[in-house]
Protein backbone atom coordinates (compact mmCIF):
# COMPACT_ATOMS: atom_id res chain seq x y z
CA UNK A 1 0.00 0.00 0.00
CA UNK A 2 2.90 2.20 0.86
CA UNK A 3 5.00 1.46 -1.84
CA UNK A 4 2.12 1.86 -4.26
CA UNK A 5 1.19 5.25 -2.88
CA UNK A 6 5.11 6.14 -3.17
CA UNK A 7 4.76 5.19 -6.80
CA UNK A 8 1.78 7.10 -7.76
CA UNK A 9 3.36 10.07 -6.01
CA UNK A 10 6.66 9.67 -8.54
CA UNK A 11 4.60 9.21 -11.36
CA UNK A 12 2.54 12.60 -10.33
CA UNK A 13 5.77 14.34 -9.70
CA UNK A 14 7.35 12.85 -13.56
CA UNK A 15 3.61 14.37 -14.94
CA UNK A 16 4.43 17.91 -13.00
CA UNK A 17 7.60 17.84 -14.01
CA UNK A 18 6.89 16.83 -17.36
CA UNK A 19 4.31 19.67 -18.19
CA UNK A 20 5.99 22.06 -16.16
CA UNK A 21 10.22 22.43 -16.56
CA UNK A 22 12.42 25.37 -17.57
CA UNK A 23 12.72 25.16 -21.13
CA UNK A 24 16.21 26.68 -21.55
CA UNK A 25 19.74 25.99 -20.51
CA UNK A 26 20.05 27.23 -17.40
CA UNK A 27 17.92 25.50 -15.29
CA UNK A 28 18.38 23.89 -11.79
CA UNK A 29 16.06 21.17 -10.04
CA UNK A 30 16.45 20.22 -6.46
CA UNK A 31 14.42 17.16 -5.41
CA UNK A 32 13.54 16.54 -1.55
CA UNK A 33 11.48 14.52 1.02
CA UNK A 34 10.20 17.21 3.42
CA UNK A 35 6.88 17.64 5.29
CA UNK A 36 5.96 14.16 4.75
CA UNK A 37 5.79 14.63 0.45
CA UNK A 38 8.01 14.67 -2.17
CA UNK A 39 9.00 18.44 -3.23
CA UNK A 40 10.75 19.40 -6.69
CA UNK A 41 11.66 22.67 -6.58
CA UNK A 42 13.27 24.24 -10.64
CA UNK A 43 14.10 27.97 -10.81
CA UNK A 44 15.87 29.20 -14.01
CA UNK A 45 18.77 31.73 -14.23
CA UNK A 46 22.14 32.39 -13.21
CA UNK A 47 21.51 32.07 -9.54
CA UNK A 48 19.36 29.62 -9.48
CA UNK A 49 21.77 26.78 -8.28
CA UNK A 50 22.73 28.55 -4.80
CA UNK A 51 19.32 29.86 -4.45
CA UNK A 52 17.58 26.55 -4.35
CA UNK A 53 20.16 25.19 -1.70
CA UNK A 54 18.74 28.02 0.55
CA UNK A 55 15.46 27.06 -0.70
CA UNK A 56 16.13 23.41 0.56
CA UNK A 57 17.63 24.42 3.44
CA UNK A 58 14.47 26.40 4.68
CA UNK A 59 12.04 24.16 3.71
CA UNK A 60 13.73 21.62 6.26
CA UNK A 61 14.04 24.03 8.75
CA UNK A 62 10.49 24.90 8.56
CA UNK A 63 9.79 21.07 8.59
CA UNK A 64 11.76 20.73 11.96
CA UNK A 65 9.61 23.84 13.37
CA UNK A 66 5.91 22.84 12.42
CA UNK A 67 5.99 19.06 12.28
CA UNK A 68 3.05 17.31 14.95
CA UNK A 69 4.89 14.09 14.47
CA UNK A 70 8.34 15.21 15.70
CA UNK A 71 8.52 15.62 19.38
CA UNK A 72 11.31 18.71 19.22
CA UNK A 73 9.05 20.58 17.03
CA UNK A 74 8.29 24.37 17.95
CA UNK A 75 4.37 23.24 17.63
CA UNK A 76 4.78 19.89 19.44
CA UNK A 77 6.51 22.10 22.23
CA UNK A 78 3.65 24.31 22.04
CA UNK A 79 1.06 21.86 22.17
CA UNK A 80 2.58 19.99 24.77
CA UNK A 81 3.54 22.62 26.83
CA UNK A 82 0.25 24.85 26.69
CA UNK A 83 2.25 28.14 26.64
CA UNK A 84 5.98 28.29 24.77
CA UNK A 85 8.63 30.85 23.28
CA UNK A 86 8.07 30.69 19.54
CA UNK A 87 10.02 31.66 16.60
CA UNK A 88 8.99 34.77 14.71
CA UNK A 89 7.87 32.25 11.24
CA UNK A 90 6.02 30.44 13.53
CA UNK A 91 4.39 33.37 15.15
CA UNK A 92 3.70 34.74 11.61
CA UNK A 93 2.37 31.69 10.80
CA UNK A 94 -0.04 31.32 13.43
CA UNK A 95 -1.48 34.64 12.99
CA UNK A 96 -2.11 33.57 8.93
CA UNK A 97 -3.74 30.84 10.21
CA UNK A 98 -5.91 32.69 13.07
CA UNK A 99 -6.72 34.56 9.95
CA UNK A 100 -7.70 32.05 7.75
CA UNK A 101 -9.79 30.19 10.04
CA UNK A 102 -11.75 33.98 10.77
CA UNK A 103 -12.06 34.48 6.86
CA UNK A 104 -13.24 31.11 6.37
CA UNK A 105 -15.97 31.01 9.32
CA UNK A 106 -14.35 28.11 11.02
CA UNK A 107 -14.07 25.88 7.89
CA UNK A 108 -9.92 25.72 8.14
CA UNK A 109 -9.25 25.12 11.78
CA UNK A 110 -5.53 23.94 12.66
CA UNK A 111 -7.13 23.14 16.41
CA UNK A 112 -8.71 19.94 15.09
CA UNK A 113 -5.30 18.13 15.73
CA UNK A 114 -7.09 16.23 18.67
CA UNK A 115 -9.83 14.96 16.13
CA UNK A 116 -6.68 14.16 13.61
CA UNK A 117 -5.48 12.05 15.79
CA UNK A 118 -8.53 10.12 17.49
CA UNK A 119 -9.22 9.41 13.69
CA UNK A 120 -5.96 7.68 13.47
CA UNK A 121 -4.53 10.02 10.70
CA UNK A 122 -1.58 10.81 12.70
CA UNK A 123 0.06 7.47 13.19
CA UNK A 124 -1.77 4.73 10.74
CA UNK A 125 -3.54 3.18 13.18
CA UNK A 126 -7.05 4.20 11.89
CA UNK A 127 -9.94 4.46 14.31
CA UNK A 128 -13.77 5.65 13.94
CA UNK A 129 -14.11 7.05 17.34
CA UNK A 130 -17.66 6.93 19.78
CA UNK A 131 -20.25 10.00 19.29
CA UNK A 132 -19.25 11.05 23.11
CA UNK A 133 -16.16 11.02 22.45
CA UNK A 134 -16.07 13.57 19.34
CA UNK A 135 -18.59 15.76 21.16
CA UNK A 136 -15.92 15.92 24.29
CA UNK A 137 -12.67 16.85 21.21
CA UNK A 138 -15.06 19.52 19.55
CA UNK A 139 -15.36 21.53 23.45
CA UNK A 140 -11.20 21.62 22.49
CA UNK A 141 -11.52 22.91 18.85
CA UNK A 142 -11.48 26.90 18.29
CA UNK A 143 -8.94 29.44 17.36
CA UNK A 144 -9.93 31.62 19.88
CA UNK A 145 -8.21 29.08 22.02
CA UNK A 146 -4.80 30.31 20.39
CA UNK A 147 -3.21 33.89 21.97
CA UNK A 148 -0.05 35.44 20.68
CA UNK A 149 2.02 38.04 22.79
CA UNK A 150 5.34 39.00 22.77
CA UNK A 151 7.21 35.84 21.54
CA UNK A 152 5.11 33.64 22.98
CA UNK A 153 2.15 31.46 22.09
CA UNK A 154 -0.38 29.99 24.46
CA UNK A 155 -3.48 27.48 23.79
CA UNK A 156 -6.01 27.35 26.34
CA UNK A 157 -8.91 24.95 27.21
CA UNK A 158 -6.87 21.95 26.00
CA UNK A 159 -6.64 23.01 22.52
CA UNK A 160 -3.84 21.59 20.32
CA UNK A 161 -2.80 22.91 16.56
CA UNK A 162 -1.80 20.95 13.49
CA UNK A 163 -0.72 23.17 10.69
CA UNK A 164 -0.62 20.38 8.04
CA UNK A 165 -3.36 22.47 5.88
CA UNK A 166 -1.51 25.98 5.74
CA UNK A 167 2.34 24.82 5.73
CA UNK A 168 3.57 24.48 2.82
CA UNK A 169 1.63 26.95 0.85
CA UNK A 170 3.36 29.07 3.33
CA UNK A 171 6.48 26.96 3.12
CA UNK A 172 6.13 27.65 -0.71
CA UNK A 173 5.34 31.71 -0.17
CA UNK A 174 8.99 32.30 1.58
CA UNK A 175 10.54 29.87 -1.08
CA UNK A 176 9.24 32.12 -3.90
CA UNK A 177 10.38 34.98 -1.68
CA UNK A 178 14.32 33.63 -1.15
CA UNK A 179 14.36 32.79 -4.94
CA UNK A 180 12.60 36.67 -5.99
CA UNK A 181 15.39 38.15 -3.69
CA UNK A 182 18.07 35.98 -5.37
CA UNK A 183 17.53 38.01 -8.34
CA UNK A 184 15.68 34.35 -9.84
CA UNK A 185 12.59 35.67 -12.51
CA UNK A 186 10.85 32.04 -12.96
CA UNK A 187 10.54 29.19 -10.95
CA UNK A 188 8.19 26.50 -10.58
CA UNK A 189 7.87 24.43 -6.79
CA UNK A 190 5.78 21.13 -6.59
CA UNK A 191 5.47 20.75 -3.14
CA UNK A 192 3.71 17.32 -2.84
CA UNK A 193 0.82 18.60 -5.34
CA UNK A 194 1.04 22.34 -4.14
CA UNK A 195 2.76 23.89 -7.20
CA UNK A 196 3.48 27.42 -7.09
CA UNK A 197 4.85 29.88 -9.69
CA UNK A 198 7.55 32.55 -9.88
CA UNK A 199 6.74 34.61 -13.33
CA UNK A 200 6.23 33.00 -16.72
CA UNK A 201 8.40 30.29 -18.19
CA UNK A 202 11.81 31.58 -19.71
CA UNK A 203 10.31 31.86 -23.34
CA UNK A 204 7.52 33.69 -21.60
CA UNK A 205 4.79 31.55 -22.20
CA UNK A 206 2.59 30.41 -18.90
CA UNK A 207 3.16 27.64 -16.59
CA UNK A 208 1.11 24.60 -17.64
CA UNK A 209 0.17 23.21 -14.36
CA UNK A 210 -1.13 19.15 -13.99
CA UNK A 211 -4.40 18.72 -11.28
CA UNK A 212 -4.29 15.33 -10.33
CA UNK A 213 -6.95 13.30 -10.03
CA UNK A 214 -8.34 11.85 -7.08
CA UNK A 215 -9.18 8.79 -8.59
CA UNK A 216 -5.54 7.49 -9.63
CA UNK A 217 -2.16 8.65 -11.24
CA UNK A 218 -4.39 10.01 -14.18
CA UNK A 219 -5.28 13.81 -14.50
CA UNK A 220 -8.27 15.83 -14.12
CA UNK A 221 -6.88 18.43 -16.74
CA UNK A 222 -4.33 20.80 -17.31
CA UNK A 223 -4.01 24.94 -16.11
CA UNK A 224 -2.22 27.43 -17.17
CA UNK A 225 -0.83 30.37 -14.61
CA UNK A 226 2.23 32.83 -14.06
CA UNK A 227 2.84 34.16 -11.08
CA UNK A 228 0.12 31.95 -9.19
CA UNK A 229 -0.04 29.01 -6.72
CA UNK A 230 -2.87 26.17 -8.10
CA UNK A 231 -3.41 24.57 -4.86
CA UNK A 232 -5.03 20.66 -4.11
CA UNK A 233 -7.02 19.34 -1.38
CA UNK A 234 -8.40 15.60 -1.58
CA UNK A 235 -9.50 13.41 0.74
CA UNK A 236 -8.01 10.16 -1.23
CA UNK A 237 -4.50 11.42 0.36
CA UNK A 238 -4.82 10.00 3.09
CA UNK A 239 -7.76 8.04 3.85
CA UNK A 240 -9.18 4.47 5.10
CA UNK A 241 -12.31 2.00 4.74
CA UNK A 242 -13.96 1.49 8.06
CA UNK A 243 -15.36 -2.33 9.22
CA UNK A 244 -18.78 -0.76 7.48
CA UNK A 245 -17.35 0.07 4.42
CA UNK A 246 -17.42 3.99 4.61
CA UNK A 247 -14.62 5.64 3.53
CA UNK A 248 -13.04 8.40 5.91
CA UNK A 249 -10.48 10.88 4.48
CA UNK A 250 -8.09 13.13 6.36
CA UNK A 251 -10.13 16.64 6.31
CA UNK A 252 -11.94 16.89 9.06
CA UNK A 253 -14.99 18.99 9.48
CA UNK A 254 -14.56 21.43 12.38
CA UNK A 255 -18.72 21.19 12.63
CA UNK A 256 -18.95 17.78 13.28
CA UNK A 257 -15.58 16.36 14.43
CA UNK A 258 -15.82 13.91 11.67
CA UNK A 259 -14.12 13.57 8.36
CA UNK A 260 -15.86 15.50 5.66
CA UNK A 261 -18.60 13.33 3.92
CA UNK A 262 -19.37 15.68 1.19
CA UNK A 263 -20.57 15.94 -2.34
CA UNK A 264 -16.63 17.01 -2.90
CA UNK A 265 -13.47 14.69 -3.81
CA UNK A 266 -10.88 16.97 -4.97
CA UNK A 267 -10.34 21.25 -4.73
CA UNK A 268 -8.28 23.00 -6.18
CA UNK A 269 -7.29 26.72 -5.65
CA UNK A 270 -5.91 29.15 -7.74
CA UNK A 271 -4.51 32.14 -6.28
CA UNK A 272 -1.78 34.39 -5.87
CA UNK A 273 -0.83 33.69 -2.27
CA UNK A 274 0.30 29.94 -1.07
CA UNK A 275 -0.77 30.12 2.23
CA UNK A 276 -4.51 31.12 1.02
CA UNK A 277 -4.73 28.81 -1.54
CA UNK A 278 -3.89 26.17 0.59
CA UNK A 279 -5.86 27.18 3.53
CA UNK A 280 -8.78 27.50 1.19
CA UNK A 281 -8.58 24.17 -0.45
CA UNK A 282 -8.94 22.67 2.95
CA UNK A 283 -11.84 25.43 3.65
CA UNK A 284 -13.51 24.62 0.23
CA UNK A 285 -13.34 20.80 0.77
CA UNK A 286 -14.73 21.18 4.01
CA UNK A 287 -17.93 23.60 2.70
CA UNK A 288 -18.41 21.24 -0.20
CA UNK A 289 -19.34 22.37 -4.19
CA UNK A 290 -22.85 24.56 -3.11
CA UNK A 291 -21.60 26.80 0.30
CA UNK A 292 -17.90 26.81 -1.81
CA UNK A 293 -19.30 28.63 -4.60
CA UNK A 294 -21.12 30.87 -2.20
CA UNK A 295 -18.31 31.81 -0.26
CA UNK A 296 -16.17 32.37 -3.64
CA UNK A 297 -19.55 34.96 -5.16
CA UNK A 298 -19.19 36.91 -1.74
CA UNK A 299 -15.23 36.86 -1.11
CA UNK A 300 -13.78 36.50 -4.63
CA UNK A 301 -9.40 36.93 -4.29
CA UNK A 302 -9.56 33.06 -5.73
CA UNK A 303 -10.33 31.11 -8.35
CA UNK A 304 -11.46 28.06 -7.55
CA UNK A 305 -12.20 24.10 -9.19
CA UNK A 306 -13.97 21.34 -7.35
CA UNK A 307 -14.80 17.72 -8.38
CA UNK A 308 -17.68 16.30 -7.13
CA UNK A 309 -19.09 12.48 -6.61
CA UNK A 310 -20.86 12.59 -10.21
CA UNK A 311 -17.86 13.47 -12.12
CA UNK A 312 -18.80 17.27 -12.15
CA UNK A 313 -16.08 19.76 -11.94
CA UNK A 314 -17.00 22.47 -11.15
CA UNK A 315 -14.69 25.52 -12.12
CA UNK A 316 -15.10 29.69 -11.60
CA UNK A 317 -15.43 31.55 -14.74
CA UNK A 318 -12.31 33.39 -13.78
CA UNK A 319 -9.83 30.04 -14.14
CA UNK A 320 -12.10 28.51 -16.86
CA UNK A 321 -10.06 29.62 -20.16
CA UNK A 322 -6.75 28.24 -18.70
CA UNK A 323 -8.33 25.02 -18.06
CA UNK A 324 -8.17 22.12 -20.07
CA UNK A 325 -9.67 19.19 -18.84
CA UNK A 326 -8.13 15.82 -19.41
CA UNK A 327 -9.07 13.84 -22.70
CA UNK A 328 -11.01 10.37 -21.26
CA UNK A 329 -10.14 11.81 -17.95
CA UNK A 330 -12.66 11.57 -14.73
CA UNK A 331 -14.37 14.75 -15.30
CA UNK A 332 -17.62 14.33 -16.71
CA UNK A 333 -19.16 17.20 -17.15
CA UNK A 334 -17.46 21.02 -16.37
CA UNK A 335 -19.61 23.65 -14.82
CA UNK A 336 -18.81 27.21 -14.97
CA UNK A 337 -19.75 29.03 -11.84
CA UNK A 338 -20.41 32.63 -12.72
CA UNK A 339 -20.65 35.84 -10.19
P1 LIG B 1 -4.64 19.82 3.02
O1 LIG B 1 -4.00 18.64 2.38
O2 LIG B 1 -3.93 21.12 2.80
O3 LIG B 1 -6.09 19.94 2.71
O4 LIG B 1 -4.53 19.63 4.60
C1 LIG B 1 -5.07 18.53 5.24
C2 LIG B 1 -4.40 18.40 6.60
O5 LIG B 1 -4.77 19.51 7.43
C3 LIG B 1 -4.87 17.17 7.35
O6 LIG B 1 -4.00 16.08 7.12
C4 LIG B 1 -4.86 17.62 8.79
O7 LIG B 1 -3.54 17.54 9.28
C5 LIG B 1 -5.21 19.08 8.70
N1 LIG B 1 -6.67 19.33 8.72
C6 LIG B 1 -7.68 18.44 8.60
N2 LIG B 1 -8.87 19.07 8.62
C7 LIG B 1 -8.61 20.40 8.73
C8 LIG B 1 -9.44 21.56 8.80
N3 LIG B 1 -10.75 21.51 8.73
N4 LIG B 1 -8.80 22.76 8.93
C9 LIG B 1 -7.45 22.84 9.00
N5 LIG B 1 -6.63 21.79 8.93
C10 LIG B 1 -7.20 20.57 8.80
MG1 LIG C 1 -4.58 23.02 2.57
Amino acid sequence: MKLNKIALWGMALLMALSLSACTKNKSETRELFAMDTYMTLTACGDSADKALDDAVRLINENDARWSVTRPESELSHLNAQKSAAVSEETKRLLGRASEMSAFTDGAFDPTVYPLVKAWGFTTGAHWVPGDSEIRSLLDLVGMEKLSLSGAEASLSGGAQIDLGGIAKGYTGDMVLSLLRKAGVKSAIVNLGGNVQTLGSKPDGSAWRIGIRSPYGSSLLGTVEVRNMCVITSGAYERSFTAPDGTVYGHIISPFTGRPVQNACVSSTVVAEEGATADALSTALFVMGPEKAAEFWKAHGGFEFLMLDDQGTLYVTEGILSSFTPANGGDVKTVCEIKR
